[in-house]
């Protein structure tokens, strides 16, 4: 491991969370289906993981935006570029996001989904940082509240790196070379 990343979440500790939340809402939904739509890129690992753990009838579509900013901080702009495809009317839909932040891209996909009249609307967040909190939003679903800390892996990344990491870790800028 890097001297730059520390293991903040391990893979037992995220694969039992992970199990947790698809034991709820399987329950949550029992006996109707659902959609999750997943944040691409850092949700695709965690979404594909958490839809193995639901017992029902399930879809998947993939959503993507761009928030300009830093490769660290987003600077409060959220763009669409992807959309789903998937006719959304009507049904139970699960947004599966890699973290809360700020909680502006949230606020940007509610709204943008909201449009589109589902049945339901719930928000799954493997990771959450209330701390960091700009609307006033919180999910349904949540793995693990965590420090304000720049994370990395299981889809996180840091200039598209890191994602494949099965542990999720602290990366710290200056602790030594990114290797
Ligand atoms: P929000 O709009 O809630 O501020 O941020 C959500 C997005 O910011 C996440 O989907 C993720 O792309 C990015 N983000 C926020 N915190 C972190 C972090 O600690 N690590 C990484 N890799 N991305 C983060």
């Amino acid at each position: 491991m890097p001297s730059n990343l520390e293991i903040l979440i391990s893979r037992k500790q995220i694969a039992d969370s992970v199990a947790r939340i698809g034991q709820q809402i399987t329950r949550d939904f029992a006996g109707e289906s659902v959609v999750l739509v997943g944040v691409l890129k850092g949700a695709c690992l965690f979404l594909s993981d958490l839809a193995r753990q639901i017992e029902l009838d399930a879809t998947f579509d993939f959503i993507a935006v761009r928030s300009y900013g830093t490769q660290k901080e987003s600077a409060g702009e959220v763009q669409l570029i992807k959309d789903v495809t998937t006719p959304l009317e009507n049904k139970n839909v699960i947004l599966v996001e890699d973290i809360l932040d700020t909680g502006l891209t949230f606020t940007f996909l509610q709204k943008l989904l909201q449009a589109r009249k589902p049945r339901t609307l719930k928000f799954a967040a493997l990771l959450d940082k209330p701390s960091r909190r700009k609307m006033p939003v919180q999910a349904d679903y949540v793995g693990f509240q965590i420090p304000d800390k720049f994370v990395v892996g299981y889809g996180l990344d840091y200039a598209e790196r890191f994602r494949n990491l099965p542990d999720i870790c602290i990366y710290s800028e200056g602790a030594g070379q990114i290797v």
